[in-house]
């Protein structure tokens, strides 16, 4: 299998990037990830520095330009296996997530994991393996790992787990795919912001679509969609969302706009990603049963 390991990562997305690895639609990589701070908090007594710079958070491993693949189409990635490290890092900072101005001090929590279970002092917790960071290079200029977009990026969604697919608008040749900022386990909002961040393997397949055109990143899972879209307040992300889902619900199934809308009110879910990236990011479930064209399964 193709292997990138986790020393060729990138701060941003960027369509200037060099790619590290050049595939074939259908083929199988490993990708190994490196954790948000860069493998620097090892201990309890570790902690981020006065001058963190958000600009070097989330290396994300890659990019990877995958062949046949043009601005237009919808790049596909099943997320096959993630497997952990042994000890992830929780990390509250002055000034992060709704609670900030609390926050007078870094201080660090060491997470061990084992045997499927994170140790938060005499607290487990079943793990639940997500990607935080995962995304193409948008069309414009470059955005930092930190945030998220219609790219992708720091969406800090926790239904991107194993055995899920993740399609994104494709923006420039090759998609130029990178992704990181592995966590362990995270609440909806990951309102202190982080996660029990974490190295991981991360095995994906990617595809090409070319038959449905995206505007956001959407999530399809065994069940049901997801449509992903971040903007510069939860309240505008909102809207972004309920509009694409409604539009997406009225044309799969030959209903009027109205229909639509009353359709999305009683059947989907609207979910808060996260609160704490300068985008803030949610999320619609849509129950498949509900989609009555042949959109992929
Ligand atoms: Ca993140
Ligand atoms: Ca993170």
């Amino acid at each position: 299998m193709r292997k990138i390991t986790r020393e060729q990562v990138v701060f941003a997305m960027d369509k200037e990037n060099k790619a590290v690895l050049t595939v074939n639609p259908g083929e199988t990589i490993l990708l190994e990830t490196e954790d948000c701070f860069s493998h620097q908090i090892v201990n309890d007594t570790d902690v981020l520095n006065d001058d963190f710079n958000y600009s070097r958070v989330n290396p994300a491993t890659g990019p990877v330009y995958v062949n046949h693949c043009q601005p237009g189409d919808v790049l596909v990635v099943k997320i096959e296996k993630l497997i952990l490290d042994s000890q992830g890092v929780t990390e509250i900072y002055p000034g992060w997530g709704p609670l900030g101005k609390q926050v007078k001090k870094a201080e660090t929590k060491i997470i061990p994991i084992d045997d499927g279970m994170a140790k938060f002092n005499q607290i487990y917790l079943p793990i639940c393996p997500m990607i935080g960071v995962i995304g193409v290079a948008p069309d414009g200029e470059a955005v930092l790992n930190g945030s998220p977009g219609n790219h992708g990026g720091n969406m800090d969604t926790l239904d991107i787990i194993e055995g899920v697919q993740i399609c994104f608008p494709v923006f420039v040749p090759g998609a130029k795919l990178s992704l990181g900022d592995v966590h362990a386990l995270m609440g909806d909002g990951e309102v202190c912001g982080t996660g029990v961040e974490i190295r991981a393997e991360v095995n994906i397949k990617v595809d090409v679509s070319k038959n449905t055109p995206l505007s956001n990143p959407v999530l399809i899972t065994k069940n049901d969609y997801f449509f992903i879209n971040s903007a510069d307040t939860l309240e505008e992300a909102i809207r972004i969302n309920t509009e694409k889902v409604v539009q997406f619900i009225q044309e799969q199934n030959s209903l009027s706009w109205s229909e639509a809308y009353m359709l999305a009110s009683i059947a989907t879910d609207l979910k808060i990603s996260q609160v704490v990236n300068p985008l803030k990011t949610v999320r619609t479930r849509i129950p498949k049963n509900i989609i009555q064209n042949s959109w992929p399964k």
